[in-house]
């Protein structure tokens, strides 16, 4: 490689970083695409753990898919109701659900994904209703497809933003495709998925939405954190003038 070519290492200090703070995150078991997509498409603005209970649910009451498809829409939605906005997500989802059944030869499943290009897969999936970006890039990188993708949520985004990785004006669109352009091309799908789930937990408990700035001074990210920095510079002089 050419010396003056210049590797941007930053992610993979990020990486090290977080994973000497918070250690490995808990393997993720791989579900099919179908489940994946039913999943990621609840979950949109709701906690993980609501989002699983809504899966459950609707597992629980409907032994298959083409029954959660073929339901009267009322009871789909009664069944996800914890999540939010379930009035706009029960019909999505079962519109969903008949349009991949038509696609698919009548088959309910997207197991025909595998081996197609994960923009391929992506520009398919981004077409339906209620499928942005991070759900099309967590059917790609979570599910057994386990293609190249960062699901950005808003943690993901706001801490990009946050230690300047991307500018503050991009989208989350946007953040994800600069994030993968810089992420090491010796980093498998599954590593990815492990970055995002260290940023997602960074943000959880310290790199919070609000009321973050007292978890700077201790916290990992500092040395590479501009936001951080300013802070934490920001208390010190303001302290020489109590
Ligand atoms: S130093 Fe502060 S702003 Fe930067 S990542 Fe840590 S908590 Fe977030």
């Amino acid at each position: 490689m050419s010396p003056f070519l210049f590797q941007d290492t930053r992610l993979e200090e990020l990486h090290q970083a977080l994973l000497a703070a918070y250690g490995p995150p808990p393997q993720r078991e791989c579900w099919p695409p179908l489940r994946q997509l039913v999943y990621s498409m609840l979950s949109s603005r709701t906690k993980t753990e609501v989002s699983h209970e809504a899966l459950y649910a609707l597992e629980k009451r409907f032994a298959t898919w083409k029954q959660v498809r073929d339901a009267p829409e009322q009871d789909v939605l009664e069944t996800i109701a914890v999540v939010k906005f379930p009035e706009k997500k029960a019909p999505a989802l079962q519109k969903a659900l008949r349009r991949i059944t038509r696609q698919n030869g009548g088959k309910l499943n997207l197991d025909f994904l595998h081996g197609h290009s994960e923009e391929r897969i992506r520009r398919w999936l981004e077409s339906f209703e209620g499928v942005g970006a991070k759900t099309s890039a967590s059917v790609v990188n979570f599910s057994t497809i386990r293609g190249r993708a960062i699901a950005v949520d808003s943690h993901h985004d706001r801490i990009a933003k946050r230690l300047h990785l991307v500018p503050q004006s991009v989208t989350a669109d946007e953040t994800e495709r600069r994030l993968l352009q810089m992420a090491p091309v010796s980093w498998t799908p599954a590593m990815l998925d492990e970055h995002h789930s260290l940023v997602k937990r960074h943000g959880q408990v310290r790199c919070t939405k609000i009321d973050f700035e007292k978890h700077c001074a201790a916290c990992p990210l500092l040395a590479m954190c501009p936001t951080g920095a300013e802070i934490v510079d920001g208390n010190k002089s303001s302290r020489k003038f109590d």
